[in-house]
């Protein structure tokens, strides 16, 4: 059961749940034409004949129609009936009317991953910027040996402060020698790779990262990254910069073929003649040998003298949980435990299925999300207005600086997602810790709730809340 959502309707005294299932077993109902909507009637009344129906709104009469036929179907409307019920008393006339009908083309498959964009909840209103993004819609660079796309602030234009770049080296590739203006932060998303990075003072860091490390870069320090056996890597990179592009670094290459061959050979200490095969355009990812191992590499530099005194690399998805409930948990990264992350912050955040990151917001920084896994819905608060959307792996969220948000889990498996900041440190204000570090009348005062009931709601800021 992949991918499941489903939306609630009142029409009338009739209530309509809408779900789209795509599943291995529905798949072999001859009823079934992937991705179809079922509508259940609750209470007493029978599915209605659909070729009586009348229903206009989001032109449902194109799409198929099914009634409860299996014990797997209503399985799935139960669960999801509990997940996102929205009760009549919160649903705006217009959106169980006429109002919302749309007679016009639609981009299927898009409203599928997205249906709290096209319809959103009642609670949302404004018209804040989009805070969603997806690699899957970014051009790919592709060259032998391995690829690369990215998500700046020229794709999701709210995002000032960061950027993000996606990244894969097949075994043996190279991302070439390099450098930039903004920090970089990376997370390993499978596979393993041999970084290497220069410090000021001559040291040098070797290092190997596998699936769920990360490592920060300092802005100007040349580096590189080599995928590894059996299968090389891939890798989320965040650079402090919304306008940052991957395609603007400084390569050794480059540097190297426009520069005339009389001062490389001055430079080099070397003749002209032993220059003659330097590359003449730029590298960037290019396919080479598997390294030797990393202690042999370490010697082969020079070994302890030359050894960089700062890591470079960080244990992240291995660390013990900074927050952990029923609900899931937090892993925090900062310059407070990484103390090479000087300007980017980071959280690993696993919500369990129901479960939910809490209604929060950040006071230093604006917040900048890459979903691994799972599928979760996220709402954005603002001075503006509130927006939802919808995410699913290898998704980029936006949160504007101070904004309060909360993301739910909306899926069956756990929902994983990276928040990082452009900041030192990670902070958050929690708003259950927030009313209940308040006199009990000023909460009563402002949410017209008396004291026990106040007692009742959780003093801490947990992160993570369970369903
Ligand atoms: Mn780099
Ligand atoms: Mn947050």
């Amino acid at each position: 059961m992949a991918d499941t959502w489903s939306r609630q309707f009142n029409y009338g005294d009739v209530k309509l749940l809408m779900i789209s299932v795509v599943s291995e077993e529905l798949a072999e109902d001859p009823c079934w034409h992937g991705n179809c909507f079922l509508f259940v009637m609750e209470g007493d009344t029978q599915m209605s004949d659909p070729k009586e129906s009348t229903i206009g709104t989001e032109g449902l009469s194109r799409r198929t129609f099914l009634g409860v036929g299996s014990a797997g179907l209503a399985t799935v409307a139960l669960a999801s009936l509990a997940a996102d019920a929205q009760e009549k008393s919160d649903t705006q006339a217009a959106d169980h009317d006429h109002s919302a009908s749309n007679p016009g083309p639609e981009n299927q498959p898009l409203l599928v991953e997205n249906p709290n964009t096209n319809l959103p909840p009642p609670t949302d209103h404004g018209n804040m910027e989009p805070v969603w993004y997806s690699f899957d819609l970014t051009h790919k660079r592709v060259q032998e040996g391995g690829w690369t796309n990215q998500v700046t602030q020229r794709e999701l234009a709210a995002s000032k402060e960061i950027a993000g770049v996606r990244m894969r080296l097949t075994a043996g590739s190279f991302r070439e020698l390099h450098w930039h203006t903004a920090n970089e932060w990376a997370y390993v998303l499978n596979g393993s790779a041999r970084l290497s990075v220069l410090n000021p003072d001559g040291t040098v860091f070797l290092g190997d990262v596998e699936k769920g490390d990360l490592w920060y870069f300092p802005a100007g320090f040349p580096h590189s990254i080599q995928g590894l056996g059996p299968d090389g890597t891939e890798f989320l990179l965040v650079f402090d910069q919304g306008n940052f592009s991957e395609d603007n670094t400084f390569l050794l290459s480059d540097w190297v073929a426009h520069t005339p061959p009389s001062v490389l050979s001055k430079n080099l200490g070397l003749p002209q003649s032993a220059l003659k095969k330097l590359p003449d355009r730029n590298l960037y990812i290019f396919p080479a040998g598997l390294p030797a191992s990393l202690a042999e590499d370490k010697a082969a530099v020079g070994g302890q003298r030359v050894e960089s005194p700062y890591q470079y690399t960080f244990k992240m998805e291995a660390m013990a949980p900074t927050k952990q409930t029923k609900g899931g948990e937090a892993r925090v990264v900062d310059s407070h435990n990484f103390l090479a992350a000087k300007h980017i912050a980071a959280a690993l955040v696993n919500i369990k299925p129901g479960g939910m990151r809490e209604l929060h917001w950040h006071p230093n920084a604006s917040e900048w999300q890459y979903y691994i896994s799972g599928n979760g819905r996220m709402t954005v608060f603002t001075s503006e207005g509130v927006r939802t959307m919808d995410f699913n792996a290898n998704d980029v969220g936006f949160v504007p600086r101070v904004a309060g948000h909360y993301v739910e889990n909306t899926g069956t498996t756990d929902l994983v997602f990276l928040e990082m900041f452009a900041a030192d440190e990670y902070a958050d204000f929690s708003l259950n810790n927030w009313i209940r570090h308040l006199p009990l009348e000023m909460v009563t005062a402002h949410l017209n709730l008396d004291a026990d009931t106040i007692r009742k709601i959780p003093p801490e800021n947990f992160a993570v809340i369970p369903g």
